[in-house]
């Protein structure tokens, strides 16, 4: 039976409570435009008004918070490893007002696949992962030397030394290149978690990162084949790679580097 018009009701003088409930829903927005007068049945207005309403959420959500629908920009959709701070550097953007506008409180805590308003950015870029984007978040304490804190992540002799300090002759090192016949196996220099383990970082090649207790950090690179993924638990001794010459290197031999946080560290100071 279709709606009765309200107008039909009042000729045809039918009184009544479901009357005036008929009365109350031929009212804005029931029985105005629009919303054609008593052709839709009372589940069908209901129906339409919430799917009215679930679009202006829709649309709502469409935006972050504090950005107006006209302001300009990207999403970025984070991907393993990209750090806030990396993210808007590459976009060239402030942080504070990236951090504002999209409501982000901790922004060491961004998640992988989290969406990111990049005001007036014209396109997505690629953000660069580098070394420090996985072993920064410890603050810097301090660090005591300790030989045999680690062991060698493989035989062979130490073809590059450890030196922060470019000069026009040398161009710094970040750890120690240590010679290897190409297919030796690499071991973990102690236990841990492995946090990296990919080709994405310029000039490593090959690369794993192993994070271990008191924001240490052993770093792997040029491997020729890594042996073990990203969350694995690792022991000491345990075969991570085999050594290669992926990424910058003429020759195969490992480059291995120890970090606390984010400073370098000399890895002769470590190792027996
Ligand atoms: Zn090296």
């Amino acid at each position: 039976m279709p709606f009765p018009n309200i107008y039909r009701d009042a000729l045809s003088g039918n009184a009544g409570r479901s009357r005036s409930r008929r009365w109350l829903f031929s009212q804005w927005p029931f029985g105005q435009w629009p919303w054609p007068k008593g052709h839709l049945r009372f589940a069908q207005r209901v129906a339409a008004l919430l799917m009215v309403v679930l679009l202006l959420f829709s649309v709502g959500c469409r935006h972050p918070r504090n950005v107006g629908s006209n302001q300009r920009g990207v999403y970025h959709i984070v991907k393993r490893h990209q750090t806030f701070w990396r993210i808007c550097k590459t976009y060239g953007v402030d942080m504070e007002e990236v951090a504002r506008i999209n409501g982000i409180k901790d922004k060491t805590k961004i998640k992988v696949g989290q969406r990111i308003f990049i005001p007036g950015a014209r396109r997505v870029l690629k953000v660069d992962i580098y070394v420090e984007d996985v072993t920064a978040g410890g603050r810097a304490t301090a660090v005591r030397y300790e030989k045999g804190r680690f062991v060698w992540p493989v035989e062979g002799q130490v073809m590059a030394t450890f030196h922060t300090n470019a000069t026009a002759e040398k161009r710094r090192h970040d750890g120690i290149d240590i010679s290897a016949p190409a297919g030796t196996t690499v071991r973990a220099a102690d236990s841990g978690k492995v946090v990296y383990s990919d080709n994405k970082m310029r000039g490593y090649g090959n690369l794993i990162i192993i994070e271990h207790g008191d924001h240490f950090f052993t770093i792997y690179a040029h491997n020729e084949e890594n042996l073990v993924k990203e969350e694995v638990p690792v022991k000491q001794g345990d075969a991570i790679a085999r050594v290669g010459k992926t990424g910058s290197a003429t020759g195969p031999h490992l480059h291995f580097e120890i970090r606390k946080g984010s400073t370098l560290l000399d890895p002769s100071k470590f190792l027996p």
